[in-house]
């Protein structure tokens, strides 16, 4: 079995999230839990890298459609269509739009858990009902409510991958592996070691 501490996850920090000067702040967050930054660019991203991101699990555009479809139910609306691929095709053109609005920042982070501690500390999808402490929750107020209203993608500063599966796919999609380093820091005797030893000079 791999250790725990080998898995990866990729984020992507979105234009809004350059715009806002919080490259720093976002950072930040991963890096104090004890993750490694072992992959990281800036890039403007084409409309088919954005597509072939969205599209890399085949199963995507009925997930995010019936997600989508549930949640105009729980919020007492009717859906724009019954039908989740077609729902899933607008939402689609609305994140290439979004994401290919401005420089985007792409890195890979390594440590324990990683996919599901960094989805814990970015917050749910939308941010208006993300709790407190998160970065979505903390940083940015937006809503299904409004992105619907104005036919844009929800602005939710970050996309993590969802699963470590997801994560597989998604960091060739923007990493070549030559891109991503293998090294240590210093931190990780202390988060993973077996024993802590060495820390009394004598
Ligand atoms: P994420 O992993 O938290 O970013 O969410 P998903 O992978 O499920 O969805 C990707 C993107 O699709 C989100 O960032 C949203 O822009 C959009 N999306 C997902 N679910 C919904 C929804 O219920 N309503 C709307 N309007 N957009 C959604
Ligand atoms: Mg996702």
């Amino acid at each position: 079995m791999v250790h725990p501490k080998e898995e990866r996850t990729l984020v992507l920090l979105k234009p809004d999230a350059i715009q806002r000067a919080l490259m720093g702040e976002i950072i930040r967050r991963y890096e104090r839990l004890g993750l490694k930054l072992v992959g990281l660019k800036m890039v403007v991203p084409t409309e088919a890298q954005v597509e072939g991101h969205y599209t890399l699990d085949p199963n995507w555009r009925r997930i995010t459609g019936e997600k989508t479809i549930k949640s105009y139910r729980e919020r007492g609306l009717t859906p724009p269509s019954e039908d989740p691929h077609e729902i899933t095709a607008k939402i689609l053109k609305n994140l290439i739009k979004y994401l290919t609005a401005g420089p985007v920042i792409a890195m890979v982070w390594q440590g324990a858990h990683s996919v599901e501690l960094v989805r814990k500390i970015t917050g749910g999808t939308e941010p208006r009902s993300s709790p407190v402490g998160t970065i979505r929750g903390d940083f940015v107020p937006d809503s299904y409510v409004m992105s619907d209203n104005d036919d844009r993608a929800v602005r939710n500063l970050i996309h993590a991958s969802g699963t470590v599966d997801e994560a597989s796919m998604e960091i060739p999609h923007w990493f070549h592996a030559k891109e991503l380093i293998d090294y240590k820091v210093t931190h990780e005797d202390i988060l993973y070691a077996k024993e802590l030893q060495g820390i009394f000079t004598s």
